[in-house]
């Protein structure tokens, strides 16, 4: 940061805080008119950022300006960010926050083998975020938490091996076994990248 602020000070750069830019506008050269002054300048470079934390300034604007000068602007959806459980859902797994696993994560014909994160809100980790990219409302996601196992060919073989034991103590034996690991103190933003 200081040695940005440093070549600014050295290009004479003039930093406005504060100031937001309301228009802009092209004749022979742009006019710039934010909150509380106009400026004229030959050349415009614009740097507003995106849509994904309207909370930290980010804002739609450059796609409007981009919009207005007849740039074909494509439509935007978010991007690696967690997924949010919706309420009944967050019930159920609400005890899992903070465990991760290794998992094979699909949805619209992608897959991605990597950990998955059971989060407060919903689901993270670097498969999740990945899958985000290709999930649209609606569609459904499926997690295997098994990879590695035909299931149905190891639960066959298991009724022939122990016949009395119960399904969910065979599951459950076969997911402790792999290393589901408790993440303590790991804080993941819901927008993260
Ligand atoms: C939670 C989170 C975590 C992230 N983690 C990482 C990471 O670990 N690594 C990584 O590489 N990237 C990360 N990113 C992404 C990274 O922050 C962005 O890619 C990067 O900041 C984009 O830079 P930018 O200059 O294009 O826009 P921004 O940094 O968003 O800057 C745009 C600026 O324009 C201002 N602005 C908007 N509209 C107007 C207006 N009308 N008038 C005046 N000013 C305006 C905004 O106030 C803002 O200051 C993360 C993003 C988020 C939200």
């Amino acid at each position: 940061m200081n040695l940005l602020l440093e070549e600014c000070r050295l290009a004479d750069v003039k930093i406005q805080n504060r100031s937001t830019i309301k228009k802009i506008e092209k004749e022979s050269s742009f006019t710039v008119t934010t909150d509380s002054e106009t400026y004229a300048t030959e050349s415009l470079v614009i740097a507003t950022g995106g849509l994904s934390m309207p909370t930290i300034g980010a804002s739609g604007f450059g796609y409007e300006v981009a919009e207005q000068f007849g740039l074909k602007v494509l439509s935007r959806q978010p991007g690696l960010v967690p997924l949010t459980f919706s309420r009944d859902d967050l019930d159920d797994f609400s005890d899992l926050s903070g465990i991760s696993a290794d998992a094979e994560v699909s949805c619209n014909g992608q897959s991605f083998r990597e950990a998955i994160l059971f989060t407060h809100r919903g689901l993270s980790g670097p498969a999740i975020l990945q899958i985000s990219n290709y999930w649209q409302p609606g569609n459904e996601i499926v997690i295997n938490l098994l990879p590695d196992i035909d299931l149905t060919e190891t639960i066959k073989q298991w009724q022939e091996e122990r016949p009395k034991m119960e399904l969910k103590n065979l599951i459950g034996e076969l997911l402790t076994r792999r290393r589901c690991s408790s993440v303590v103190g790991t804080v993941v933003p819901q927008q993260a990248c």
